[in-house]
């Protein structure tokens, strides 16, 4: 059983469509893959067919953009109802951020020197639900300011860079009842990825889980062995799941393959359990755990 719980599509920063993302998890040998675009279920339906056509277990799941105090920290949600009305409030709030910071970042590339606009940055997200740095940083590719993502992050999209805007997020503790109460669970996305560990420490995790958080992602590119050996021995002391995924994001991160990292099947089993839990105490009509 080969399980990939945390996947993008062009739905949000992805660069393959929803169809297609499926249907490679399906190629690669995955048994099953969550769809978790940032902020949205737009790409549902879609992965749904796809994996319906391809033979995989769909999870449809999103990442939400949340914060701890001013620290950026992504929620993986499973299965949680799109439609509760807190929920889809909280979700055009953040969608609302995203789009009204577009004009924001190309007011301070404009300031730099660079001539990128509004509708460069639209076009290449296309039909994209959320729009995010990483469109900003693929029309840097095409314009020839930057080589990769990367590139772009490091040097005028990251947080103390040039052309970095900040953008609402939902407070995580917030985040995660939103999620409970609609029927789903949460599990926090790279938790220690990219310096944030100080954060999110055992005694935080611990609060956090007191609030409905189930569980944390382990196994993630962004961790070094030593971090992973530090979140499971927390994890087994907070008895919370611990998954592994990919974060794929088609061409847009290299070294994040579908299935480069996985959940063991024992741990999807007890996230679909707890699911199945907060679907009944949620009071809300549960629309099947798995596509
Ligand atoms: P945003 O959604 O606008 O806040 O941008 C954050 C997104 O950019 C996240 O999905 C990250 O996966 C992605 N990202 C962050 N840093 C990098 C990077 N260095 N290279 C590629 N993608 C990145
Ligand atoms: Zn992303
Ligand atoms: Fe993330
Ligand atoms: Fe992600």
């Amino acid at each position: 059983m080969r399980i990939d719980l945390h996947t993008h599509s062009s739905v949000s920063d992805g660069t393959e469509d929803a169809r297609t993302l499926i249907r490679k998890a399906a190629e690669t040998g995955l048994d099953v893959v969550a769809l978790t675009d940032h902020d949205t279920a737009e790409g549902w339906p879609e992965a749904e067919a796809m994996a319906a056509e391809a033979g995989i277990t769909l999870v449809r799941g999103m990442e939400i953009s949340t914060a701890v105090g001013r620290a950026s920290v992504h929620l993986l949600a499973y299965l949680p109802d799109p439609t509760y009305p807190p929920l889809a409030a909280a979700l055009a709030k953040i969608l609302d951020g995203r789009n009204s910071r577009v004009p924001a970042i190309c007011a301070k590339l404009h300031d730099l020197g660079f001539d990128i606009t509004v509708e460069d940055i639209r076009r290449r997200a296309a039909d994209a639900a959320a729009t995010g740095r990483p469109h900003v940083a693929d029309v840097m590719i095409e314009v020839g300011i930057v080589a990769t993502r990367d590139e772009a992050f490091e040097r005028f999209l990251n947080p103390g860079r040039p052309a970095y805007v900040d953008r609402y997020a939902v407070p995580l503790a917030e985040a995660i009842g939103l999620v409970t109460d609609s029927g789903g669970v949460g599990v926090i996305a790279h938790p220690w990825g990219r310096g944030k560990s100080g954060v999110l420490t055992e005694e935080t995790l611990a609060g956090l889980r007191d609030q409905g958080l189930v569980g944390i992602e382990v196994d993630h590119q962004d961790h070094p062995p030593e971090a992973r050996e530090a979140l499971r021995a927390i994890a087994r002391n907070l008895d919370l799941v611990v998954t592994g995924s990919s974060d794929h994001h088609g061409t847009g991160k290299i070294d994040h393959d579908l299935g480069c990292n996985t959940t063991a099947p024992e741990q999807f089993e007890r996230l679909l359990h707890l699911t199945a839990e907060a679907a009944v105490a949620s009071g809300r009509p549960a629309p099947g755990l798995l596509a």
